[in-house]
């Protein structure tokens, strides 16, 4: 039976529809192509760093601020650093804010830290009540250090987002911030997690007039090094890490190699292979990638391997490094 508000595809009709269809799988088919791969399956094993943004500060591409997610097990355990666009990417990457064991910041540009309020303000519409540690270093007459920038942000009275105070105190149902300033000076004792045994060491690395750190994490025998923004006078930091092979190096790529560009801030290309032979990892990862610089990648990866012989890639938003 054939009801009337029902018919059989005509010819025409059929044609159409298997146009649509057709049109559906193109669809399909260039949003495989063209979205970010799928984060989570390759980093969901063991021991993992996902690149949330390998970009910044300049709103000159696709790449988000930076900000990456060790995970430990299939859990976001640890958040280094949160710049500008990173809540996307953490969206993107199927990270739970109930997973966080701690949130580590390098330094308190907004290309590293801007979305925080964002991530806290997702984070309240979870369970999480436990409270989560979050790091940082002292502040200076020029940048306020990590407990300044939390009551500029949360402060019940003062902040711009007093509405979320609870992460001061842990009211409102919300999960109680519980700061470790470290001061940019010296290498403090590591952070130690009770529950996934992650050791952080903070190290102070020189980055101008803006009090900063590394990051040295270490868990299940795998040891990952977030280098931070430092210039080429961070000589501590290379002397602490010097020959520590790491399983992974995590290093901005910012400045051309060459005459004419921006110093003291950051380490040139030659200056990153000087940092990365010292250290000597068993992959080096250039990150928070400016387009001044990719643009001239040729020249910089020439300047890299003048000392620094090892494997190296170009890190983009949501790639995963599996380290087993
Ligand atoms: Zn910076």
């Amino acid at each position: 039976m054939i009801h009337a508000n029902n018919p059989a595809p005509t010819p025409r009709n059929a044609d159409i529809l298997r146009s649509a269809a057709l049109a559906v799988i193109a669809a399909l088919t260039l949003t495989a192509q063209t979205a970010p791969s799928p984060p989570a399956g390759t980093c969901a094993a063991g021991v993992g760093v996902q690149i949330l943004g390998s970009g910044g500060p300049i709103a000159e591409s696709d790449r988000a601020g930076s900000s990456a997610i060790v995970w430990i097990d299939g859990a976001a355990a640890i958040l280094v650093d949160t710049g500008s666009g990173a809540f996307l990417r953490y969206a993107q990457s199927g990270a739970r804010f109930e997973d966080h064991r701690a949130i580590a910041f390098t330094h308190f540009h907004a290309d590293h830290v801007a979305d925080l309020a964002a991530v806290l303000n997702s984070g309240g519409f979870s369970d999480r009540t436990e409270p989560l540690t979050i790091m940082g270093p002292t502040g200076s007459a020029d940048f306020p250090g990590l407990n300044a920038h939390l009551q500029a942000l949360f402060h019940p009275q003062s902040g711009a987002f007093r509405y979320l105070s609870g992460y001061l105190d842990g009211s409102a149902g919300k999960a109680k911030l519980l700061p470790i300033e470290v001061a940019a000076d010296a290498v403090p004792a590591p952070w130690v997690d009770t529950k996934t045994g992650a050791k952080i060491t903070a190290i102070p690395v020189q980055h101008g007039i803006v009090p900063a750190l590394a990051y040295l994490i270490e868990v299940q025998g795998k040891s990952i090094v977030f280098a931070g923004d430092q210039n080429e006078f961070s000589e501590e930091f290379v002397a602490f890490l010097e020959d520590r092979k790491p399983d992974l190096l995590i290093v901005h790529n910012v400045i051309p190699e060459g005459p004419g560009q921006p110093r003291g801030l950051h380490r040139p290309p030659k200056q990153l292979g000087v940092m990365a032979a010292a250290i000597n990892p068993k992959l080096l990862v250039l990150s928070h990638n400016m387009k001044r610089a990719l643009d001239r990648h040729t020249e910089g990866e020439a300047a890299i391997r003048k000392s620094y012989k090892g494997p190296m890639r170009i890190a983009g938003d949501l790639d995963c490094f599996p380290l087993g």
